[in-house]
């Protein structure tokens, strides 16, 4: 594949095999990962006692000692298997579901290649990401990169492809921000801004950890040129716990995403109230009465082993299978489900 222009990206997605109909993408994952290293989170376990089991691959023996130290376990962190992320992606693909976007970015170890492989084997199509994560991960040649360079980075994922593979990506980000935001982040934000002006892309952001700062990272897409609508604010189970807060955020016209469908425990994230799904859903409902329907986006951010089905996990069809019957349980229409699980992915997936 050649380079492509922005004329030619205008009312298209764009997965890793090249643009398509945004008619054509069913029902989307907005943000997921399939090959994975977040080893940058690795902590060692407090008690002497329990550094054997971080060591250990993942097993029934010590799944339970993960699931409560999801950052101890060095093996949870990683997801390298190609052919285990085939056979979960399939799960999704035989629910009915089509799309999804891999948000892995720069500092995640992202793989064009193996994302082709995983995507042909399933037949999904699959949208790659362009972004760095929060500013640990980043490596020391961020303080001297200057905001044009990752200007020109982000639109040549995009208009000419990853990697010299030929495969581009389709959305920005997803970009890590922290609370408070560190200066290197600062100058990423700057830069998808502008690459967004360039390509007419989406914005996706890894959200900083203090409620009040989503709102605040808005703000600096927004000074910087880009278009609040056309930007996704991920992890909204955890950061923002109250409705007002929600719909705050909301009112910049951002997407809001739900992206920890599946995840009941957050005990690595000591003084968080995780929701679960029954209280998701109770906060969508909330939010569509408020008049946001068409700014809600689902997902499950798979980026641990432990949400995997073949570690006892929720796995990627988990909304399909799960989620979606408590909504129509709880009242929501098809019209409803239909617009959150197809039409607003394709409408912030479509390159304007
Ligand atoms: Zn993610």
């Amino acid at each position: 594949m050649g380079a492509i222009g922005r004329s030619q990206l205008k009312g298209k997605v764009q997965t890793i095999f090249g643009v398509m109909s945004p008619d054509d993408l069913g029902i989307t994952l907005p943000h997921e990962h399939f090959m994975l290293d977040a080893s940058i989170y690795y902590q060692e376990p407090e008690l002497i006692s329990d550094m054997p089991l971080s060591r250990q691959p993942i097993s029934l023996e010590n799944l339970n000692w993960v699931r409560h130290h999801q950052l101890n376990s060095r093996d949870n962190l990683i997801l390298d298997d190609e052919q285990e992320a085939i056979e979960e992606a399939m799960l999704f693909k035989l629910e009915g579901g089509s799309t999804v976007v891999d948000c892995s970015n720069r500092n995640h170890k992202r793989d064009p290649r193996a994302l082709a492989r995983i995507a042909r084997a399933t037949g999904l199509n699959i949208i790659m990401g362009s972004g760095y994560y929060v500013w640990p991960a980043h490596g020391a040649e961020m303080d001297t990169k200057t905001e044009d360079e990752i200007i020109q980075e982000f639109v040549e994922d995009i208009t000419e492809g990853v990697d010299g593979t030929g495969s581009r990506s389709g959305i920005i980000g997803e970009l890590g921000t922290s609370s408070p935001l560190h200066q290197n982040e600062l100058k990423v934000l700057n830069a998808g801004a502008r690459a967004q002006q360039i390509t007419g892309a989406a914005i996706t952001i890894h959200a900083p950890r203090h409620e009040a700062d989503p709102l605040r990272v808005i703000k600096i897409l927004s000074d910087a040129g880009a278009d609040p609508h056309r930007i996704i604010m991920c992890d909204i189970d955890r950061t923002l716990l109250t409705h007002e807060r929600r719909c705050e955020l909301a009112q910049t016209g951002c997407y809001l995403e739900y992206d920890h469908f599946g995840q009941l425990d957050y005990y690595f994230m000591p003084g968080i109230d995780m929701p679960n799904d029954n209280y998701r859903i109770n906060e969508i409902i909330r939010l569509i009465e408020a008049g946001y329907l068409n700014q809600i986006l689902l997902s499950q951010d798979i980026c641990f082993k432990t949400m995997r089905c073949c570690y006892g996990g929720h796995g990627y069809a988990h909304i399909i299978k799960y989620v979606v019957p408590v909504m129509r349980a709880k009242g929501m229409t098809e019209e409803e489900i239909n617009i959150l699980l197809v039409e607003n992915p394709k409408c912030i997936l479509t390159f304007i």
